[in-house]
């Protein structure tokens, strides 16, 4: 709970985010929206969330007059890059209110912590995570359970949308694929059976209140986001409650407060596994901005300004398709995708983060489609993927 020393704030004030991408331009236009002044840290000139924010503050993050300047400045402070340095969160912390805290951003920032973590959090909940072990030199391969494999190896620190991760069959390709990754610490994860993948967007206020959106249905493709589903055509209520259970479990042994996501597994035998989370709003939770009655992102802003939650009620089935730089390709050429036959499509929301360069594999935006049924918003995004190609 906060201290009664550190007044609510109201809109009129600034809040602060840590990190230039897209889920800082999306937070900034909620902020903003409820009345809020948005300033971002980040060292990039051109980025979605600069574009729109009120202030830019063009800095590394940790450039330690930057983030007095954005303490000083703002009534809060958040992040929407977790690999902001857990230090120059807590450096933060000294001048403003800084939501989440640097102490569940760091344990979201290392496997190993996470996965310790999950493991002490499932004795509570029985939602385990995967068989795994952690691995900080070659002499820890020698001393790996077989049972591990096959299985995939993921660098501890900074892996996102599949990368810093090799799948490996025997012993010597887990001793190949981690001098690939050139001596950082690495977790060893069995690989599960996979039925189908969700996701759990909580929040918490700093009373203490903690709020569950619905379970997210999630399909990757090259290991990163494809599509978003919710209501999931896979999921059975008893795995949808047991995870929101679990989800609420961790956002409250973490004291946290602000926006949370937390991925799972459901396995063919129906039984659940938590996979990792991000302490930030989250690409599967983005569907919240059209289809529920408070975005993640005006939760964001509401938990740091220390307001109170808004309603996580789904008004429209929906499903969310990430926009990648490859629907800019024709071939080697270059060309705008056709916004106006999508936009055509009933129930489309297209949002583009303004990115200025296309690349292959990167985010540049997403639609989510809403209609009377996911049925219907499903054949609209089946008809989207044939006009993007
Ligand atoms: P990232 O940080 O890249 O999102 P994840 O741990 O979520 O890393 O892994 C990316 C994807 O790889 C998952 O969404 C899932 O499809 C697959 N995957 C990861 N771990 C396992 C596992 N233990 N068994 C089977 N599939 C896995
Ligand atoms: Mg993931």
């Amino acid at each position: 709970n906060v201290s009664p020393a550190v007044p609510s704030t109201t809109p009129a004030t600034w809040l602060g985010v840590m990190g230039g991408g897209q889920l800082g331009r999306m937070f900034a236009h909620a902020a903003q929206s409820m009345g809020f002044k948005v300033a971002v840290l980040e060292a990039e000139q051109d980025c979605p969330a600069g574009q729109v924010a009120d202030r830019l503050l063009q800095a590394p993050y940790d450039d330690a007059r930057a983030l007095a300047e954005l303490g000083g400045l703002c009534a809060a402070v958040t992040t929407e890059f977790e690999n902001v340095s857990a230090k120059s969160l807590a450096a933060l912390a000294a001048h403003t209110f800084v939501a989440p805290a640097a102490s569940g951003v760091s344990i979201a920032q290392d496997r190993t912590a996470e996965k310790a973590f999950f493991t002490e959090c499932g004795s509570r909940s029985g939602v385990l995570p995967a068989p795994h072990a952690v691995i900080n030199a070659d002499s820890d391969i020698a001393a790996l359970s077989p049972d591990l494999l096959p299985g995939i190896l993921k660098t501890a620190r900074m892996g996102y949308d599949g990368k810093g991760q090799v799948r490996v069959r025997t012993l010597d390709e887990v001793r190949s694929a981690f001098a690939g990754m050139n001596g950082v610490t690495c977790v060893l994860e069995k690989m599960l059976p996979l039925a189908y993948e969700i996701s759990v967007l909580v929040a918490r206020g700093a009373d203490g209140n903690a709020v569950v959106y619905p379970i997210a249905e999630n399909v990757h493709r090259d290991g990163i986001l494809f599509t978003t589903t919710v209501p999931g055509p896979n999921v059975k209520t008893a795995s949808a409650e047991q995870a929101q259970q679990a989800a609420l479990q961790i956002i409250g042994s973490l004291a946290y407060v602000g926006v949370l996501c937390i991925e799972f597994f459901v396995l063919q035998d129906g039984s659940l596994v938590v996979n990792e989370m991000a302490p930030r709003p989250h690409n599967s939770g983005h569907y919240t901005i059209d289809a529920c009655v408070t975005s993640q992102f005006e939760q964001q802003a509401r938990a740091m300004a220390r307001l109170p939650l808004g309603d996580t009620r789904q008004h429209s089935p929906a499903v969310m398709l990430n926009i990648l730089g490859d629907v800019w390709f024709d071939g080697d050429t270059l060309r705008e995708p056709a916004w106006d036959q999508v936009l055509a499509l009933p129930g489309a929301h297209v949002h583009l983060y303004g990115k200025a360069e296309a690349r292959r594999g990167r985010k540049m935006g997403h639609v989510t489609f809403t209609a009377a049924t996911v049925d219907v918003a499903q054949q609209q995004l089946t008809a989207a993927c044939g006009i993007l190609g």
